[in-house]
């Protein structure tokens, strides 16, 4: 059997892992750590969820402790890039918890917030810094930050920066860097941008591939109900109060929908949240906790906002609104039925999203369960549910095509043993959908997530 100690990893960072309460290596740490202990670049395609942060930060502890060296005012060691200021701050707190026993300062910087505590703590030097690349370049650009003799770069979610427009500010910092480092490179999906990137950047290096999050797709419950827009807010409100739903999140396509629903729900009494790009960075960090509390306002997101949400007891995601991207769908149904828990996914399709409903299908393989048991619903302008299955079937070009025709490759796979958060599994099983009669069904599929939103689309998130 593979352990942490047979991978090389030394008595503080072992006893971190420990502390934890991490038992054995995921896949990817298994095959990762030991090439990145002997220094080699890595191309690693792999989703939050497999255990990537510890596969490349455990082995870069190692390697600054095996060679010590002192902090200089405004440099680091290691510096990892990430796209979303969530995704930075767990990042950051996973260097924190694996390198507790081993004397490593650590930093995190992004946009959003005052500079001025993170300008303080790069004057004092630190080892490793978790940064997003617009702050970054500001505080490099201010002369508060150097990169010059940074010696271990890692790129996280490659393919979400270049969806959020980052990519030409990861090639002006990368541009920054020393040539002589090593570089461990990340991507939940490989279109040819990314692999244009990663070959721009990486040395020779080992290529590494995980299964993608396939349990989560397995354990969610998923059911569709097809009616008019005009109605979905009212079914959403008649869900909420009627059936067993714990902690929800409600996926919306735009900001302004976002803020829209949140004001609908308060003023139907449902204590809701909305996190999207708009709010201020105190204000997700806020929303984030409240969420993870005990008693957890509905949530509503957009998708890159929710991209950095890592809470394991979401016992429903509601599609308000069905993606442009049948990907996306996998990846938002991936935020329930996380840890071994079961989970529930209920869509809202309208007839203009009936074509968004056929490529997630055709991409999961399988039609998703059509609900018949929608309530009454107060009368709207615009038709009935029956309408809402009757519309034209044209099809929508960004999610219809014939180019989304089937599940993209390394998809579909569970995890091994030895995946992250496995002592947690429990036979908790969240009842929505049954409370309310319905048959849903279960994915068997999971694909990575969307490779490509347009920009205008991402304005809107
Ligand atoms: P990541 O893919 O890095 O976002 O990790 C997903 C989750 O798995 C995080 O909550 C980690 O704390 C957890 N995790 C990572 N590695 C392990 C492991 N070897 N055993 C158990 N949990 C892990």
């Amino acid at each position: 059997m593979i352990t942490f100690q047979s991978l090389g990893l030394t008595q503080p960072v072992l006893e971190a892992l420990l502390a934890e309460g991490y038992t054995e290596p995921t896949p990817i740490q298994a095959k990762a750590v030991p090439h990145v202990l002997a220094g080699r670049d890595l191309f690693g395609c792999a989703q939050t969820g497999t255990g990537k942060t510890a596969a490349f930060a455990l082995p870069l502890i190692e390697r600054m402790l095996a060679k010590p060296k002192p902090r200089t005012a405004r440099h680091c060691r290691v510096l990892v890039l990430a796209p979303t200021r969530e995704l930075a701050g767990q990042i950051y707190a996973s260097f924190c918890a694996y390198g507790k026993n081993a004397n490593l300062k650590s930093t995190v910087i992004y946009g959003g917030v005052n500079q001025r505590p993170q300008a303080a703590a790069m004057m004092r030097g630190v080892d490793v810094l978790v940064a997003t690349p617009g702050r970054l370049l500001d505080l490099i650009n201010q002369r508060l930050v150097d990169i010059r003799s940074v010696e271990f770069l890692v790129l996280d979610e490659a393919d979400r920066m270049l969806d959020m427009g980052f990519i030409h500010d990861v090639r002006r910092i990368v541009a920054m860097l020393p040539t002589e480092r090593q570089t461990l490179f990340f991507s939940a999906t490989l279109p040819s941008e990314v692999r244009q990137l990663a070959n721009s950047m990486l040395r020779n290096p080992l290529e590494v591939k995980t299964t993608p999050q396939a349990t989560s797709a397995e354990t969610v419950s998923q059911s569709v109900f097809l009616l008019p827009q005009k109605q979905k807010r009212h079914l959403l409100v008649h869900l909420l109060k009627n059936a067993a739903m714990s902690r929800v999140i409600v996926f919306t396509r735009t900001k302004r929908g976002a803020d829209k629903l949140q004001r609908e729900l308060d003023s139907a009494g449902i204590h809701s949240a909305a996190i999207h790009g708009n709010k201020s960075q105190n204000h997700r960090e806020r929303t984030l906790a409240a969420f993870k509390s005990p008693r957890p306002p509905v949530l509503i997101a957009t998708d890159i906002a929710a991209r950095g949400i890592d809470v394991d007891q979401v016992s429903h995601v509601v599609n308000f609104e069905l993606p442009h991207e049948p990907e996306t769908y996998v990846h938002r149904i991936g935020r329930t039925g996380r840890a071994g828990l079961s989970g529930e996914a209920v869509t809202f399709c309208d007839h203009e999203e009936r074509p968004r409903l056929d490529a997630i299908e055709k991409l999961l393989r399988r039609t998703i369960a059509k609900r018949n048991d929608l309530p009454d619903l107060p009368k709207v302008e615009g038709g009935s549910a029956a309408h809402a299955d009757r519309g034209p079937r044209e099809r929508d070009s960004r999610s219809g095509g014939p180019r989304r025709s089937g599940p993209r490759s390394g998809s579909g796979g569970r995890r091994g043993p030895g995946g992250p958060q496995q002592a947690k599994r429990s036979s908790r099983r969240p009842s929505a959908a049954s409370s309310t009669g319905a048959k849903p069904e279960r994915a068997v599929t999971a694909a990575a997530p969307a490779a490509h939103d347009k920009k205008k689309h991402r304005r809107a998130l």
